[in-house]
């Protein structure tokens, strides 16, 4: 007897990320009630299910959707106001007074419905995010159906959105309370940084983070002015003043962490501490490189984050699946650093498991959340394909992404978005936000 299925989802190469180093060929995805049911040769899959829908993606690799673990996607409205500057004048000159002046509900709103359309079709299929206006977010990863874990912001300083850190956390706590049953909507945490957050605010997040069960993310060891202002005044290097406040541990997601001594890394090995690794951004803001292979020998969990639109400029996880591969080696004079498959589970597994969704998303098994992405290998520049994983690294990019589905629902149809919004309407808010930042 066979089983009912809603779709089969017959795919040239699948790599599932888990187990390792595998790619698998002529094998199918079966999926039914928004979850894989079964990965299994295609032929065994005619027989043993019978279902509403199949697919045939002959010419493509299937793999997890991918896990962007850092972006502030409204930004996406301020994609290139400002390069070619440091990060503290970046955010002093440019970032600070422009957010001051327009950011607003429908800001964060309109500018996440850019950016999820922009990740979708890249294939990211999750974002973790740090930006104002929580419930705004939440309403447009609603609207366009991507999962999303949303950061509940946080800073000592006023800005449009709200007064003092005390408000920053009553105004995302009550985000969350509106939006912690959806299906695709999480929250995390996010204080902004250890130069933007006090020590009271601090030790007040880490009781929260612990009462509520969910991540804390934050910007940290970015650059290596960061570290010296900390010693200069708090006496500690930041990490260091964070295990001081009980803030590190498995639900702890550090962003960038590019300049680490080994008492740093030792921190956030003991503490079994994630990172957000952001090659793009660490390189256009001049930050430095990540010892990603340091951070690796030390088991300490790493994902990829694309940063926001106007340090990067590009929401592209495969962009920085390239970058943090090529730092990786040259950084290292190592070619062997970072392996195509280990670049893969970086961008999808680690990613899900440092949100704390690792037994939800991130690798293609049986139970798991069908968010998935297609990548298309039939063009001059993919052929031959030898070794698929090598071409996902090293050759293919977003525009080959053919097929997207999140939660079983597709998002990406041969290449063109399937969203409740076209793409007249997701453009003219951004006609509507370049002429408001113009004036
Ligand atoms: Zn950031």
């Amino acid at each position: 007897m066979s089983q009912p299925a809603d779709l089969v989802i017959n795919a040239r190469w699948v790599i599932p990320v888990e187990p390792a180093n595998l790619t698998l060929e002529h094998h199918a995805v079966v999926i039914r009630g928004g979850k894989i049911m079964d990965l299994l040769p295609q032929e065994l899959a005619r027989t043993r299910y019978r279902a509403d829908r199949s697919i045939s993606l002959s010419d493509h690799v299937l793999i997890p959707g991918l896990v962007n673990l850092h972006a502030h996607s409204p930004m996406a409205l301020m994609r290139g106001i400002a390069d070619d500057l440091p990060l503290m004048r970046w955010l002093q000159e440019a970032i600070w007074p422009t957010e001051g002046k327009h950011v607003s509900n429908a800001f964060v709103r309109e500018g996440t419905l850019l950016a999820i359309a922009e990740m979708l079709r890249g294939g990211i299929t999750t974002c973790n995010e740090m930006y104002f206006h929580p419930a705004a977010a939440a309403e447009a990863f609603d609207l366009l159906g991507m999962r999303a874990v949303i950061g509940l912001t946080t800073l000592e300083f006023p800005t449009p959105y709200a007064s003092d850190a005390d408000d920053y956390l009553r105004k995302g706590l009550a985000a969350r309370d509106a939006w912690k049953n959806h299906p695709l909507i999480g929250f995390a945490l996010a204080p902004h940084a250890p130069y933007t957050v006090s020590d009271a605010t601090f030790v007040r997040i880490a009781a929260l983070a612990a009462e509520l069960d969910i991540p804390i993310h934050t910007h940290i060891h970015e650059t290596a002015q960061e570290v010296a202002d900390s010693i200069a005044q708090f006496g500690k290097r930041p990490l260091a003043r964070l295990a001081g406040l009980d803030l590190l541990g498995e639900n702890f997601i550090g962003v960038h962490a590019v300049h680490l001594d080994d008492s740093d890394i030792e921190l956030l090995q003991r503490h079994h501490c994630s990172i957000a690794h952001c090659p793009t951004s660490n390189m256009k803001l001049a930050s430095g490189i990540a010892p990603l292979a340091r951070l690796q020998a030390a088991d300490i969990l790493t994902g990829l984050g694309t940063d926001g639109a106007a340090s990067n400029n590009r929401l592209d996880l495969f962009q920085e699946i390239r970058h943090a591969s090529l730092l990786a080696k040259v950084s290292t004079l190592d070619a062997t650093t970072l392996p195509a498959h280990a670049a893969l589970r970086m961008a999808t597994l680690n990613g899900a498991r440092a949100l704390g969704l690792g037994d939800r998303i991130g690798s293609i098994e049986a139970g798991k959340a069908a968010d998935l992405c297609a990548i298309a290998l039939d063009t001059f520049e993919t052929r031959p394909c030898f070794n698929p994983a090598s071409h996902l690294v090293h050759v293919a990019g977003r525009e080959h992404v053919s097929h997207v589905w999140v939660a079983g629902e597709i998002r990406v149809d041969k290449g063109n978005a399937v969203l409740q919004l076209n793409d007249t309407e997701l453009l003219g808010f951004a006609a509507l936000w370049q002429t408001r930042l113009s004036n």
